[in-house]
């Protein structure tokens, strides 16, 4: 493992990851605080919005059940359920109807059959092994080419790089999706009359907080990709 744990991989890919990583989800944190003191002047709850939202959408088919968690709200396609986290469930506040309405955001992209939101369905047992699996593949490789001397070890090391692509295919698709849903949740808030023009501030800022850890973790991912490309292509080189 001496290659995973060098400095280059720190210094590169390691400490700016989590230097960014540390912004974003403080910002979010943040963001979230501030508005979910801003109480919604209609003074709905976060169920009582969804189901306003709901139904305004004809998403007569989603069930909404409340979670543990803090931010731990989301959307299940396979069951159509809405989870929704307490606070987010029982908040009368400005943050809660934003986290609703991005969350009906992806239950509108599933109804209507999103492409790119069911790519990212079908991605998600490849990105989980090539993040696991990926990493040591190419790592394995790279020390069976330095003690073989074989060129084996690089085709296992390519093979490596290749399953951890997916990862990065997985964060692309995400990014347009999560935007996406956030756009929706806008438009579905003022369609459905839950928000008022002066709360729209408050609901944009949360969700433009949220787009950021999305591409934070795509910027991670390529970051680690190229990393590993450059040990694979640039041990070749000084073979
Ligand atoms: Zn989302």
């Amino acid at each position: 493992m001496f290659l995973y744990w060098n400095w280059g991989y720190f210094l590169y890919v390691a400490l700016p990851i989590m230097v960014l990583g540390f912004i974003a989800s403080s910002w979010v944190k943040r963001t979230y605080q501030r508005y979910s003191q801003v109480r919604n002047a209609n003074g709905l709850s976060g169920v009582d919005v969804a189901r306003r939202i709901l139904s305004g959408a004809g998403l007569s088919d989603v069930t909404i059940q409340v979670i543990d968690g803090e931010l731990s709200d989301n959307y299940d396609p396979r069951t159509k359920t809405l989870n929704l986290s307490r606070d987010v469930a029982t908040g009368t506040s400005v943050a809660a109807e934003a986290v609703v309405a991005h969350e009906i955001g992806h239950a509108l992209q599933d109804h209507q059959g999103f492409f790119a939101m069911r790519l990212r369905s079908g991605l998600v047992p490849a990105a989980n092994l090539g993040s696991q699996a990926g990493p040591l593949i190419v790592i394995a490789g790279l020390l069976l080419s330095v003690f073989t001397g074989s060129v084996f070890g690089f085709y296992v090391a390519v093979a490596g790089l290749l399953l951890f692509a997916a990862v990065v295919l997985f964060q692309l698709i995400t990014t347009p999706v999560e935007l996406d849903a956030s756009r929706r949740a806008l438009r579905l808030l003022a369609e459905n009359g839950v928000i008022y023009p002066e709360e729209q501030q408050g609901a944009r800022r949360m969700l433009r907080a949220a787009a950021f850890t999305y591409w934070v973790a795509l910027f991670g991912a390529v970051l680690t990709l190229l990393y590993y490309a450059s040990l694979v292509f640039g041990n070749r080189r000084s073979d």
